[in-house]
C-alpha cells in the first residue's frame, strides 16, 4: 500500500514542500526505513512515533515500511516530519480516513505520549498555506487567528486525530495587544533641518548615519524616527510575526521592529546562524529599523558583513557546506561620534590624527555607499516641537511611492534639482549607487515642500560629512593621508 502525504520544512525562512511517500510491503520481518537525506532526527522519527502509537492502543503497521522524503536533495532536519509520517502510517493502517491530507499540509512533532506539538516556523507554514490556498493539519497556536481565511484541521493528540476533526477558518482578527513602545513624548527640541529629516526618515526606509560629539542627541533622534514609523501592512506585519515566532519570541505588535544591538555582539548574533539556525539582527530587524549605536566600535566584520543586506534586503547564513537565506530588509540608522574623544570638527580634539584617521576608517565607503543621508549633529537652533503632531503625517507620507528608478526619478525631478545634483556629483565623484539615492532623496525632499537654501545645505554642508571630515583631517595634517579603498 501507499500513501502520500504533503508536508512543509524551512530552509532557513524559506518553506519548501515535501513529499512523504510511505509504502508498507508485506514481509515476514518487520523493517523500517526512512530515505531521502533523512538526518538522525527524522530518522528517529519512528521510535517516536512507535511509543506514540502505543499510547493510543496502535501499532506499527506489519512488514517492510519505507518512507520516502523529496525532493531528494535537501537534507531534511528536525523533527517537525513526525505528524505527516504518522498520518500517512495510520492512513495505512485503516485508522484515519483518507479525505484528511486532501489538499493539506500535515506539520508537526510527536511526544511520546502521543501528543501534537507545533512545530517552529508554525507561522511560516500557515502564510505559506494561505498562499497556496491548502488546509493546515497542525496543532493551532494563538497567532494562527491572524491570518484571514487559513483553513485549520486541529490535532491535539494521536488519540484526535482518530475522531472526526471540522476544518475550521480563521478569522484574521488583529490582536489588540501592543508593546508600547518605552518611547512616548510629546515635545522634543529639534532646529527645521532635524525636523525635516526626522520625518523624510520616518516616512520612507532610507538610510542614515548622524554624527557628531557626545550629547547632541544623535541617539534621541534615531530613537524618535523608529517611533514615529508608521505600523506594519498586514501582508508585512505577518511576515514580522513569522520570524519571531521561528525565533522563539512572541510579537504582536502592529508597530515596526526596531533592534538597536550593542556594539559587543557576536557576528552571529548579528546575521543569524549558530547551532539553533537563530535569525540574527538584521532579520529580527526585518522590515522595521536596526540602530546601531557607536557605530566605528562595532567589529569590522559587522560593519561590513552589512553590505549585503543593505543592497539586496537578505542575508546569507552557512548551514553545514550550504548557505540558507534568512530576509533582512531593514533601515539602518546609525551614529557616531566623529574620533575617539569625539570633539574633532568641533571642539577641542585630544586624539592623534592616526587616531582620528583610524577611527574614521572604521565605517568604509563601501558602507557609505549605501547611506545616503549622513547628517552632522551640531544642534544649533532648536526649539520646542510637538513631535506627536507628526505621527499622522508621516502615516500619510508614507503611503506615497517614491520611485527605485533613476530614469523615473529623472522625469519626475525639475531641471534645477537635476543640475545641482549632477554638479554635486561631479564635484565629488559621486558612484552610481549612491546617486540613485541622491535622487530619491531630493525626490522625497520635494515632496515634503522643502525650500532650495535648506535642500543646498543638507546636500553640501551634511551628506557626505565623514568624508569631509576626512579632508579636514588631511588639510590639518599637512600632508596627504591615504584614504580607505
Ligand atoms: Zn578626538
Amino acid at each position: 500500500m501507499r500513501v502520500l502525504v504533503k508536508t512543509l520544512m524551512l530552509e532557513g525562512l524559506k518553506v519548501i514542500e515535501v513529499d512523504v511517500e510511505i509504502a508498507v510491503v508485506r514481509s515476514a520481518i518487520p523493517v523500517h526505513n526512512i530515505v531521502g537525506l533523512a538526518s538522525k532526527e527524522v530518522k528517529e522519527s519512528f521510535e517516536r512515533i512507535r511509543a506514540a502509537f502505543e499510547s493510543a492502543g496502535l501499532k506499527l503497521p506489519a512488514g517492510k515500511i519505507t518512507v520516502n522524503l523529496s525532493p531528494a536533495d535537501i537534507v531534511k532536519r528536525d523533527t517537525g516530519f513526525d505528524l505527516a509520517i504518522a498520518v500517512g502510517l495510520m492512513i495505512a493502517l485503516g485508522s484515519v480516513r483518507r479525505e484528511i491530507i486532501k489538499d493539506g499540509f500535515v506539520v508537526g512533532e510527536i511526544g511520546l505520549d502521543g501528543e501534537v506539538k507545533a512545530p517552529r516556523g508554525l507561522v511560516l507554514f500557515a502564510k505559506y498555506a494561505l498562499l497556496q490556498g491548502k488546509t493546515l493539519i497542525c496543532r493551532p497556536i494563538g497567532l494562527l487567528e491572524l491570518f484571514k481565511g487559513l483553513n485549520i484541521q486541529p490535532v491535539y493528540s494521536i488519540n484526535s486525530l482518530m475522531d472526526k476533526t471540522k476544518v475550521i477558518e480563521m478569522p484574521g482578527s488583529i490582536l489588540e495587544v501592543s508593546e508600547k513602545n518605552n518611547f512616548n513624548i510629546d515635545y522634543v527640541l529639534l532646529n527645521e533641518e532635524e525636523k525635516l529629516l526626522v520625518k523624510l526618515l520616518a516616512a520612507w526606509d532610507v538610510n542614515a548615519l548622524f554624527i557628531g560629539p557626545p550629547g547632541r542627541g544623535k541617539s534621541f533622534i534615531a530613537n524618535l524616527i523608529a517611533w514615529l514609523k508608521a505600523p506594519l501592512t498586514y501582508e508585512k506585519y505577518l511576515e514580522v510575526i513569522g520570524i519571531y515566532e521561528y525565533a522563539g519570541e512572541r510579537r504582536v505588535s502592529r508597530e515596526v521592529p526596531v533592534r538597536s544591538p550593542h556594539f559587543t555582539l557576536s557576528y552571529s548574533a548579528m546575521f543569524g546562524g549558530g547551532d539553533g539556525m537563530q535569525p540574527g539582527e538584521v532579520s529580527l530587524a526585518h522590515n522595521g529599523v536596526l540602530i546601531m549605536d557607536e557605530f566605528p566600535e562595532f567589529p569590522r566584520r559587522i560593519v561590513e558583513g552589512l553590505r549585503q543586506p543593505l543592497v539586496e534586503g537578505k542575508v546569507l547564513v552557512s548551514r553545514a557546506s550550504k548557505k540558507v537565506e534568512f530576509p533582512a530588509k531593514f533601515q539602518l540608522l546609525a551614529t557616531m561620534n566623529p574620533c575617539p574623544c569625539g570633539e574633532f570638527g568641533y571642539g577641542f580634539c585630544s586624539c592623534s590624527f592616526r587616531e582620528v584617521r583610524g577611527y574614521l576608517n572604521r565605517v568604509s565607503r563601501a558602507v557609505l555607499d549605501r547611506i545616503p543621508v549622513v547628517y552632522n549633529v551640531e544642534g544649533r537652533g532648536r526649539k520646542v516641537v510637538k513631535v506627536s503632531d507628526f505621527k499622522n503625517e508621516v502615516e500619510e507620507l508614507a503611503k506615497i511611492e517614491v520611485p527605485a528608478s533613476m530614469e523615473i526619478l529623472k522625469r519626475k525631478l525639475n531641471l534645477k534639482d537635476l543640475q545641482f545634483l549632477y554638479e554635486l556629483f561631479e564635484k565629488r565623484g559621486i558612484s552610481l549607487r549612491k546617486a540613485v539615492q541622491y535622487f530619491r532623496v531630493i525626490y522625497m525632499l520635494r515632496v515634503l515642500r522643502t525650500e532650495d537654501e535648506l535642500i543646498k545645505s543638507l546636500f553640501l554642508e551634511h551628506f557626505d560629512y565623514v568624508d569631509r571630515l576626512r579632508l579636514m583631517m588631511r588639510k590639518k595634517g599637512g600632508k596627504r593621508i591615504a584614504l580607505l579603498e
